[in-house]
């Protein structure tokens, strides 16, 4: 699928990353009628694949061969999208608007699109690079977890993110003794508001997980070149025969500021997603953009809406159609049989307003800044999440009080505001 050495003819849109956003970039620029040429480079053998199973269905065994490709290779024939892959991109000449390719290919551009997406932040104590010791991001990544599974007895997952706490809870189901061990005080901090934390801390703790908070990870200890255990800053050592670190990834953005283009936090786009290179943009995890729905603060979001959104809003633009993007932020996590979903952004949130009841497992935390509507997150309750977003993208939402009412019929509520009663 690699084209030869050369500069490569015809120009058209080249897009660097074939994942989640990239090709989502090239199928809907070929719905918006592009007729030009589309080639994806991207560095992961094989076809296009979703990461969200990784952490679920795919360990869990439950996802057939070729389950995890976002498309078939005919797809790509038949829509006429060249899928340069395994290639990696190493570097951009925007004056002569050529990407230079791992394997000596240059191909020329008239449009790039960066989709290169982020990868895992490492562990950096001693014995963290022992075998043993794994992260979750890359199919590669999940096959080998999947194979270690089946001899793991005693697990220590670094991090209580979602990743941590989606591989930690399936671990668990399988009967292995697991500890999670968390700097901030509560799970999933950055993103959920205190009562949905204390949910799913004392959801995972009844099914048998176990938290260590405010501890820092300090070392890795080993067994003949092979992780045994895990030191924490408090002295504590727990004994582990696979060690899963999910702290947080950072952006793929050297490609960019080798570039001479301006990186914030990610690769640094304005609301039309342009860097400031008039035939370079970027979407995704890689890209940080300015959100009306953090008043105009630069964010970088790390999710399949935002980078499936972005790519539409992009290849809309690259056809002819400018728009600014302005979509909702949402976001799901399935947590043994907890599934949780999340919209808007409720970082800072002063007032947080649960509706529901926690003990029967089906309930909505509701985020309010000086109240305002900001976001909020439901557990196993689909239909709640799904009237949310079309709320916020009209500047609309229930009040604090409104959202506390039992006796309110929030549904009949948020149709009235939608239809403007
Ligand atoms: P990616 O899909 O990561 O694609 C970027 C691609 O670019 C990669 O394949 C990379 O190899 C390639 N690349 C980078 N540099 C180069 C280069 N120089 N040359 C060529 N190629 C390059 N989101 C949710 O909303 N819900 C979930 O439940 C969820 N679960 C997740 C579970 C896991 C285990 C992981 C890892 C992520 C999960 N996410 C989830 C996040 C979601 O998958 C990402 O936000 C999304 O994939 C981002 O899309 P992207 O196109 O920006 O990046």
């Amino acid at each position: 699928m690699v084209e030869g050495r050369g500069v490569s003819g015809g120009t058209g849109i080249v897009i660097l990353g074939a994942g989640q956003g990239g090709l989502q970039v090239a199928t809907s620029l070929r719905d918006d009628g592009y007729r030009g040429a589309i080639r994806l480079v991207g560095e992961e053998p094989g076809l296009p694949y979703q990461r969200p199973p990784l952490s679920k269905a795919y360990l869990a065994g439950k996802v057939h061969e070729g389950g995890l490709d976002l498309r078939t290779e005919d797809f790509f024939r038949e829509r006429e999208i060249e899928l340069l892959a395994p290639e990696r991109a190493l570097r951009i000449d925007r004056g002569t608007r050529t990407v230079g390719l791992a394997s000596g290919a240059v191909l020329s551009y008239d449009r790039l699109v960066l989709a290169t997406g982020s990868r895992n932040r490492l562990l950096t104590v001693p014995g963290a690079t022992l075998d043993g010791v794994f992260y979750l991001r890359l199919r590669t990544e999940a096959d080998l977890i999947r194979a270690r599974l089946a001899q793991a007895r005693r697990i220590v997952v670094v991090g209580a993110g979602f990743i941590g706490l989606e591989f930690a809870s399936l671990a668990a189901s399988l009967g292995i003794e697991v500890t999670v061990v968390e700097a901030a005080s509560r799970p999933m901090a950055r993103s959920l508001s205190v009562p949905m934390s204390d949910y799913f801390r004392q959801a995972h703790e009844a099914a048998g997980l176990r938290f260590l908070f405010e501890t820092a990870v300090t070392g890795v200890t080993g067994e003949g070149g092979r992780a045994s255990g895990v030191v924490t800053a408090d002295g504590a050592l727990l004994p582990a025969d696979l060690v899963l670190v999910g702290i947080g990834v950072v952006p793929n953005v050297e490609l960019a500021a080798e570039a001479g283009l301006a990186v914030e936090n990610g690769i640094r786009v304005d609301e039309y997603l342009a860097t400031g290179d008039e035939a370079i943009s970027a979407i995704g995890d890689c890209a940080s953009y300015p959100s009306a729905f953090a008043g105009g603060r630069r964010i970088r979001l790390e999710s399949v809406q935002n980078a499936v959104d972005q790519a539409r809003c992009l290849a809309a633009r690259l056809a002819g159609r400018p728009a600014a993007y302005d979509a909702v932020p949402w976001f799901w996590s399935d947590q043994g049989r907890m599934k949780l979903q999340i919209a808007g952004l409720t970082a800072g949130h002063d007032e947080a307003v649960p509706r529901g009841d926690p003990g029967r497992g089906a309930f909505s935390v509701f985020c309010y800044g000086g109240g305002r509507l900001l976001g909020g997150g439901t557990v196993n309750r689909p239909a709640a999440h799904n009237i949310a977003p079309r709320l916020m993208a009209r500047g609309l939402g229930v009040t604090p009080a409104e959202a506390a009412d039992l006796g309110l019929d929030l549904k009949a509520r948020a149709h009235a505001l939608l239809e403007g009663g």
